[in-house]
């Protein structure tokens, strides 16, 4: 079975197949020679995905997961959510971002906040999405170095580093990626084994 993961990230696309049976093929949108950029307009994580989903689907025929990630901050109203790579502008830079972010909460006492990702999958004729979210906080200032996005300025909840201050294995267990990943994953080797009966 052949499934296209909508990303252009080979490393990406490596770490998921690790992770599947062999009988589930992965495809990057590199590989379908899908080389448009796909326009993500949609007001919501769960509207984005989808959308990157679908287009495969109906323009390449070929089944598809697609996924879209955002950092939802509650005394912000939820906000910068489904912005959050352009929160600062359409150069989509993280250390503006996460200086507008430090700037919008610098009097604010809550400092609550959650990342969220959304994955979309397109398979046979039926839609279904997953859910994986990581709560945490917005610290006062940056800490730590790897990482990417906002991973200097979130403390995930019950922890004393920053994404970018522990290692990527525990990010990725503890992570909102992760765990819809995880999501992704036991329902596609479900669905191979309900084919296989
Ligand atoms: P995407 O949907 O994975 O492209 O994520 C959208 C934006 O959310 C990214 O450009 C980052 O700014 C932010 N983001 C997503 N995932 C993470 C993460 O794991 N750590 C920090 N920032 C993230």
């Amino acid at each position: 079975m052949t499934l296209v993961f909508a990303t252009h990230n080979p490393n990406k696309l490596k770490e998921i197949q690790s992770l599947l049976p062999d009988i589930i093929q992965l495809k990057s949108l590199t590989d379908i020679g899908c080389t448009e950029d796909i326009i993500e307009d949609a007001q919501t994580l769960e509207g984005n995905a989808l959308l990157k989903a679908r287009y495969v689907k109906n323009k390449y025929g070929l089944d598809c997961f697609a996924d879209d990630t955002g950092l939802e901050v509650e005394a912000l109203d939820g906000e910068p959510g489904v912005f959050s790579a352009r929160y600062a502008g359409e150069q989509k830079n993280a250390s503006d971002n996460m200086a507008k972010l430090l700037d919008a909460l610098k009097d604010l006492q809550n400092r609550k906040a959650r990342f969220k990702t959304v994955i979309a999958l397109c398979l046979n004729d039926k839609e279904h999405t997953f859910e994986g979210v990581c709560n945490g906080s917005i610290t006062d200032e940056k800490m730590g170095e790897s990482g990417f996005g906002y991973d200097p300025v979130f403390k995930p909840e019950t922890y004393t580093e920053t994404f970018a201050q522990m290692p990527l294995a525990l990010k990725n267990e503890i992570g909102h990626r992760g765990k819809a990943f995880q999501k992704l994953v036991g329902f596609l080797k479900n669905q191979e084994l309900q084919q296989n009966k």
